[in-house]
C-alpha cells in the first residue's frame, strides 16, 4: 500500500504519521467498511443513465404487452401480455425505488416521488394475478 495523502494540502504522508508533515493537519484515517463497495455498486447500478435506460426498457415491455393484449384473441395471448406487462412494471418500479433511494444528486421530492411511484407499480404487479383471474371470468 502506498503512502496516504493529506486531506487538506494533498501532500504525501508516511503511513505511521498522525499529522501532515507539510501543513500539520491531523490525519483522518479512512474507515473503510465492508458495505462501501456494495454502496458503490448501488450507485453504479442506479445511476441516472441506468435509471432512464431501465425505465425506457420497462415501458417498452409494457407497451409490447398492451399491443399483445390488444391483438390477442385467447387467454394465452392475455397471459403473455400479462407477463410482459408485469416484467415492465416490475423493472420500472424497482429502478424507481432504487434510484430514488440511492441518487442523492436528484432533488428530494423527485426522489420521494420516484419511490412512491415505484412502490405503486410493484404493488400493481403483485395484484395482477387477481386482476388476471377476474378478467378471465369475463372471457367466454
Ligand atoms: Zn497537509
Amino acid at each position: 500500500m502506498s503512502n496516504e495523502k493529506c486531506n487538506k494540502c494533498g501532500a504525501e504522508i508516511p503511513m505511521d504519521s498522525k499529522f501532515c508533515l507539510n501543513c500539520g493537519a491531523k490525519v483522518v484515517k479512512e474507515t473503510r467498511t465492508v458495505s462501501e463497495p456494495i454502496h458503490q455498486i448501488f450507485h453504479t447500478v442506479f445511476s441516472k443513465n441506468m435509471i432512464i435506460a431501465a425505465i425506457l426498457l420497462g415501458l417498452l415491455f409494457i407497451w409490447i404487452g398492451v399491443l399483445v393484449m390488444t391483438f390477442s384473441t385467447d387467454t394465452t395471448g392475455y397471459r403473455v401480455a400479462m407477463v410482459l406487462n408485469s416484467f415492465g412494471f416490475f423493472l420500472t418500479g424497482t429502478v424507481l425505488i432504487g434510484g430514488g433511494i440511492v441518487n442523492d444528486t436528484i432533488e428530494k421530492y423527485v426522489r420521494l416521488g420516484m419511490v412512491v411511484v415505484g412502490v405503486y407499480m410493484i404493488t400493481f404487479v403483485l395484484s395482477l394475478p387477481g386482476i388476471l383471474s377476474s378478467i378471465r371470468n369475463f372471457i367466454p
